[in-house]
């Protein structure tokens, strides 16, 4: 209705109205860039051209002229790049001192991060220093064009309902979003795009953390969210024996297990393996799910996988509405003749 919408959009202060453009925070660690960046900037681009504003990388690292390049051919139109050795880790203090010295100069009207550790970490700082609203843990951006408000939705209440956050009277709008929930942006190295170099004067004596030592990670860390071929167990595999079946089938497929939370809980599987609101949100081209009945808190984590194969011995189990292909019997018939096919592959 009209006089809302009209309502609505005065109650932006004039001075706010004049945030305009999309960032998004390209995370690096040790000059790697955190797929979800990528992921953003396809999601940036889309909230850009709706709005009819900017998309913009922010780049904050030492010697990472390379990743703001990498960024326009990811979609960005500018790249806001401080390449100073102070950056080249995160800290929390002079990350958010940077953005939120590029945000008060440039003003941009949203800022999109990803939910990862880092990300969590400084986007929090970064809105407390503005004054402005953060919205964690989002699955789902829209525009409304009326107003111009950013609807950020995500999982509340224990992933029974999702719940739709606006932030009206603040500017920018402050989101992170889970990786892997965006889908990724075609690369083209041919996209033009300007690198605007900014400095600033961070004082060391002021930053109270210091990187003494990075530590690689010593035990081979499950990577989920990068596995392209998933073969999920769940309580239907009855036990940590049973789980044998899920890795043969994950092994001759060359993929990573998953496994839902009634799995983890009964220590059949350690908790990195877990798939879900509280575990890893994945997108696989295969996610195969055995013994798994696809409660809402397993489907946030995998219903964007391209193919969903389901097997269970029930056939209304809710795991079938979102399964590709759905196979209704006992998994440990169905895994044995199929892990022998695939070896003869
Ligand atoms: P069940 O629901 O018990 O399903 C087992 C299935 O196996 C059944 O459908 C059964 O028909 C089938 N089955 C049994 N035997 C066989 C057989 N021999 N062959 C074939 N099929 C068989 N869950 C997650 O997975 N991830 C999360 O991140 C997560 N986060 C949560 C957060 C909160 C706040 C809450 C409240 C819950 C969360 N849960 C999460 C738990 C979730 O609600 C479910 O309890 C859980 O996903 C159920 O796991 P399951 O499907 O393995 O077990």
């Amino acid at each position: 209705d009209k006089t809302k919408e009209t309502k609505e959009k005065e109650e932006l202060p004039p001075e706010l109205q004049q945030y305009k453009g999309v960032w998004v925070f390209i995370e690096q660690v040790q000059n790697e860039v955190a797929p979800v960046s990528w992921e953003l900037l396809g999601e940036g681009k889309k909230i850009a051209n709706d709005l009819d504003i900017e998309l913009s990388g922010i780049v904050l690292g030492f010697d990472a002229h390379d990743i703001a390049h990498e960024a326009i051919s990811y979609g960005a139109e500018k790249v806001y790049l401080i390449d100073d050795p102070v950056v080249k880790n995160y800290r929390t203090r002079p990350y958010t001192e940077a953005l939120v010295k590029l945000v008060n100069k440039y003003k941009p009207e949203i800022i999109l991060l990803g939910a990862t550790t880092l990300g969590r970490d400084l986007a929090g700082a970064v809105a407390t220093e503005l004054e402005t609203g953060l919205t964690a843990d989002c699955t789902i951006l829209e525009v409304d064009h009326a107003t111009r408000h950013l609807q950020q939705t995500r999982p509340a209440f224990g992933g029974n309902i999702m719940a739709t956050i606006l932030c009206k009277k603040h500017r920018p709008q402050m989101a992170t979003v889970r990786p892997r929930v965006m889908e990724m942006p075609k690369q083209d190295r041919s996209k033009s795009g300007e690198v605007i170099e900014e400095e600033v004067h961070f004082d060391e004596n002021n930053i109270k953390t210091e990187v003494l030592k990075i530590i690689e990670e010593t035990k081979k860390a499950i990577y989920l969210d990068k596995a392209d071929i998933i073969v999920a167990g769940g309580r239907g595999v009855g036990d940590k024996e049973g789980f044998e079946l899920i890795k043969e089938l994950a092994d001759v497929l060359g993929g990573t297990v998953g496994a839902s939370r009634a799995a983890v809980d009964a220590g059949w599987i350690p908790v990195e393996h877990q798939v879900g609101q509280t575990g890893t949100t994945v997108r696989p081209k295969l996610y195969i799910a055995a013994g798994i009945s696809g409660a809402i808190q397993h489907l946030v984590g995998m219903e964007r996988s391209d193919t969903i194969v389901a097997i269970n011995n029930d056939s209304d189990a809710s795991i079938f509405d979102v399964a590709t292909y759905g196979i209704k019997g006992d998994l440990f018939e169905v895994l044995p003749p199929l892990i022998e096919e695939f070896k003869k592959e």
